[in-house]
């Protein structure tokens, strides 16, 4: 029986290393597949890993249609297996839901891989309708942690370091950000709430430290 499967983690969690890994194992038994991402990090139609691996993808945009484009390649000799889908946050509902018709009306295996919420903690429409429609959801048991070492289970957007909680839901960071320009950073649900990042954590202790510093100075 084909499956709907949606891998969730945070970022940091090897989603994209998992769905090449997966996407090798399935190729090396002579299935056959088809990669899909929307907005990585990399760049259009890429599928990048943070440990270097990179592979070439379908980008997926709003006028994609999954059951449309599986018929089209099997009309066109292409088997077409099973279907890898990264950064499976960014599709919309309706794209999920073709994905489910895929696995049920055409027997392809669809393997998708995402954040489950946004920077405001709230559940990205694509990630919601994949948790009513799948089959499974794994989720990955590589941790992200926080700064301060616990379990990262949040998704923080920062401009210049500092957390933000509005704004659009879909803002694609900057690998290497300048001063104002937007990053993400995981967090665990603690200092999400408290909007405290690593900068912001840093910031703090210095701080403290120098007020801790002056009291001392003042009792000697
Ligand atoms: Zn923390």
């Amino acid at each position: 029986m084909a499956e709907l499967v949606f891998f969730s983690g945070t970022m940091d969690s090897g989603k994209s290393t998992l769905a090449l890994q997966m996407h090798h194992n399935h190729a090396a038994r002579g299935r056959d597949g088809v990669l899909f991402t929307r907005h990585d990090r990399a760049g259009a139609a890429t599928i990048s890993s943070r440990l270097g691996l990179t592979q070439r993808a379908h980008e997926v945009d709003d006028s994609t249609d999954f059951w449309s484009d599986v018929i089209s390649r099997r009309t066109h000799g292409r088997p077409v297996d099973y279907l890898i889908g990264d950064e499976a946050q960014f599709y919309t509902a309706e794209q999920v839901e073709q994905l489910a018709r895929v696995v049920d009306e055409l027997g392809v295996d669809v393997f998708v891989f995402g954040i489950s919420t946004d920077f405001r903690a709230r559940l990205f429409p694509g990630a919601a309708r994949l948790v009513e429609l799948a089959d499974r959801v794994e989720v990955l048991q590589v941790r992200a942690l926080c700064w301060c070492g616990a379990r990262a289970t949040h998704n923080a957007r920062t401009i210049g370091g500092a957390m933000v909680v509005e704004g659009a839901q879909v803002v694609v960071g900057d690998v290497q950000p300048g001063a104002d320009e937007v990053a993400y950073e995981v967090l665990c649900r603690r200092h999400h709430m408290r909007r405290m990042t690593a900068a912001a954590a840093r910031a703090s202790s210095v701080t403290a430290q120098t007020l801790t510093t002056s009291v001392d100075e003042l009792s000697l």
